[in-house]
């Protein structure tokens, strides 16, 4: 098929210029037409966006360099040990290419965010940085109650930096509006799960990650549009193993290797790649009497997606995994973790082993935001595909 001829070409194309764009234009852009506003940059994987929004300010996901930066002076902050987004994003910063950012949160993570968030306050001690801590424990009167105030405290900080007070209908208004993308989002992940040919897991992935850098309004609008371009689309659909994606939820794997997993004959018919965007995996409800701040903040507790970075209380490491594949009619897990991703990798053991008795077939490889090599990545992946075509087994 021809672009001329694809009616969600150009969506996807703008899509994916929005993501591989490291001077963020859309964020110059989006100040330039918002004077005095604030654009505040995140570390993955999750910080709640309607909070920034309802302060008037822009949330913005940074996600390091990918595989399109050259690391001078990243790699002298850090141990060789430790994964490859903390380098980057040192890269990032000290090229100027987050200038258009009035200031960072690191969220609680992994101890890498943790040390990043301090690397940002020596380096950058004028900017604003903050961490935020997330909730370790579930029960709304305590872990509720701290997170509640966390994010007061990040709204009260900003106010101080220029940002409008938290006012109560401004956070409903944010939240519902973070209600509608998240429709929309499932719409483009039923669409991958009922009829993955028609949009493939690296076309979803652009449209999804173009909104961790605009405004909420903006990527509904964009959603929309490609969502209705789908339904206009008309592709083959290819006979292709149906597996899921986990562990590449912080540091991303190139666009590339996303498109070998797909060439070695594989549709991925779930992943958390943007596990940000989708990590409350329900509307967030407000009651007429709630306040909307311990609504967002209770969603977390409630409704959080079970991933290594978090806590998951008395639940049973490995059964949201295996449901994840039951729902989406999976053959097969991929686990693709960012090398030395302590959160990924410890977990991982513990996923294998439910898969295992799930009798669910699973590789696993791991990569770098930079890697350039996919050679290995196909042929491992296609092994793994034809062994659970032919037997329905691990190679
Ligand atoms: S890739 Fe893993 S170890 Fe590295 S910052 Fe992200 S969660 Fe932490």
């Amino acid at each position: 098929m021809t672009n001329q001829a694809d009616p969600a070409a150009s969506v996807i194309a703008r899509a994916q210029s929005i993501v591989e764009d490291l001077t963020f234009a859309e964020v110059t852009r989006w100040k330039r037409e918002h004077t005095g506003a604030l654009a505040v940059g995140y570390m993955p994987v999750y910080v709640p966006r309607p909070l920034f929004e309802a302060i008037g300010c822009l949330p913005v996901a940074v996600f390091g360099g990918g595989d399109r930066t050259d690391i001078i002076r990243g790699d002298s902050y850090f141990q060789s040990y430790i994964c490859h987004i903390p380098r980057s994003t040192i890269e990032l910063a000290l090229s100027g290419a987050l200038a258009p950012l009035d200031g960072m949160i690191f969220p609680s993570t992994c101890d890498v965010i943790r040390n990043l968030g301090g690397m940002w306050k020596m380096l950058f001690p004028e900017r604003y940085g903050a961490y935020l801590d997330l909730p370790q424990n579930l029960t709304p009167a305590l872990g509720g109650r701290f997170y509640a105030e966390e994010l007061r405290r990040i709204a009260r900080e900003l106010e101080a930096r220029g940002a409008r007070p938290l006012d109560a209908a401004a956070l409903r208004e944010a939240i519902a509006a973070e209600n509608a993308r998240r429709a929309l989002i499932d719409e483009l992940d039923e669409l991958r799960r009922s009829k993955p040919w028609l949009l493939r897991a690296s076309e979803a992935y652009v449209a999804v990650r173009a909104g961790t850098v605009l405004p909420v309004s903006e990527h509904v609008a964009l959603l929309g549009e490609l969502l209705a371009a789908l339904t206009r689309r008309e592709v083959r659909a290819y006979d292709n193993v149906r597996v899921v994606i986990t562990g590449a939820f912080c540091e991303q794997p190139p666009l590339g290797l996303i498109r070998t997993l797909e060439k070695s004959g594989c549709d991925i018919v779930d992943d958390d790649l943007q596990l940000g965007l989708r990590m409350i995996e329900q509307p967030i409800t407000v009651g007429a009497d709630t306040d909307p701040l311990v609504a967002l903040a209770e969603a977390f507790l409630k409704n959080g997606a079970a991933t290594a970075c978090r806590y998951i209380d008395k639940a049973v490491k490995g059964d949201a995994l295996i449901a994840k594949v039951r729902a989406a009619n999976a053959e097969g897990v991929i686990f693709t973790a960012a090398s030395f991703c302590d959160p990924a990798l410890l977990d991982q053991p513990m996923l294998e082993r439910a898969l295992t008795s799930a009798k669910i077939p699973f590789t696993s490889f791991k990569f770098a935001e930079n890697t350039g090599q996919y050679q290995t990545i196909r042929e491992q992946a296609g092994a793994f595909s034809d062994s659970v075509k032919l037997w329905g087994g691990t190679p």
